[in-house]
């Protein structure tokens, strides 16, 4: 690992709950910050970069449902705050120096481009990054499975899961003292095994693709970046 990316295009799924930081609701100001300014030294980079947010900061749509809401208008709350997540980090990111644009996959045109996969394609080969609001547009999906599918759309050679854990452990280490980290495991494994590190759609949507996966810890500085020149940092998934 030399400073230098081993990639050209990459996608990065940063969860909702990493722009709380200690609030436990929100958004909290640093933590954009600090997200913002760790993309954009990947960008510096000159990789083309994209990424999916989560909403889970904000509303999720099981939260919703298990208060006796309709799922589905649960999922599309959810949706929303995930939109809300994406405009504050197109903001801090531009605030940086990286020229951002929000696409949607639900229609709100003044405040954001529809998702169209090749105008995305454009923006990235123009050294803009983009962000993809909205999830999939569909309810009971996650952003997890939005990430996926928009990493191959846009032919993006690997997925950075960058979360509040470092990984995949055999067991919830929270849990479980003796809980045992994996640096490298099969998509089939993941999903035999149950191991809930993205949800099963994501894993399976993946696996039928090649999408290579790595998920590691957001709170450490650095981190993407290390991950894009190669560094063995997190767990990696594959076939
Ligand atoms: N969501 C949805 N369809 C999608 C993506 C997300 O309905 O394609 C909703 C769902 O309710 C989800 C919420 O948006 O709970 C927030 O996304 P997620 O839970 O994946 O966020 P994260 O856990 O990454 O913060």
């Amino acid at each position: 690992m030399d400073g230098t990316p081993e990639f050209d295009r990459i996608l990065i799924k940063l969860s909702g709950e990493a722009l709380m930081g200690d609030q436990g609701f929100g958004i909290k100001p640093e933590m954009i910050y600090y997200v913002a300014k760790e993309v954009a030294a990947v960008h510096k980079l000159g990789v083309q970069v994209s990424m999916v947010v989560g909403g889970g900061n904000i509303f999720r749509g099981v939260a919703g449902s298990s208060a006796g809401m309709d799922r589905a208008s649960a999922d599309n709350m959810g949706m929303l705050a995930t939109v809300i997540n994406s405009l504050a980090l197109c903001d801090a990111l531009e605030k940086q120096g990286v020229p951002t644009r929000v696409q949607s996959a639900l229609p709100m045109n003044q405040v954001a481009e529809p998702f169209i996969r090749r105008k995305a394609e454009r923006h990235l080969e123009k050294g803009r990054a983009v962000i993809f609001a909205a999830g999939t547009g569909n309810p009971y999906f996650t952003t997890d499975t939005a990430a996926v599918l928009r990493a191959q759309e846009l032919h993006a050679q690997i997925l950075f899961k960058a979360t509040q854990v470092n990984g995949v452990y055999d067991k919830d280490p929270a849990v479980h003292k003796d809980a045992t980290f994996i640096k490298k495991i099969s998509y089939m494994e993941v999903l035999e095994r149950q191991l809930r590190v993205m949800d099963m759609t994501a894993i399976s949507l993946a696996m039928d693709n090649d999408l290579p996966l790595q998920i590691f810890d957001l709170h450490t500085p650095g981190n993407i970046a290390k991950a894009v020149c190669g560094g063995e940092i997190g767990t990696r998934i594959y076939n």
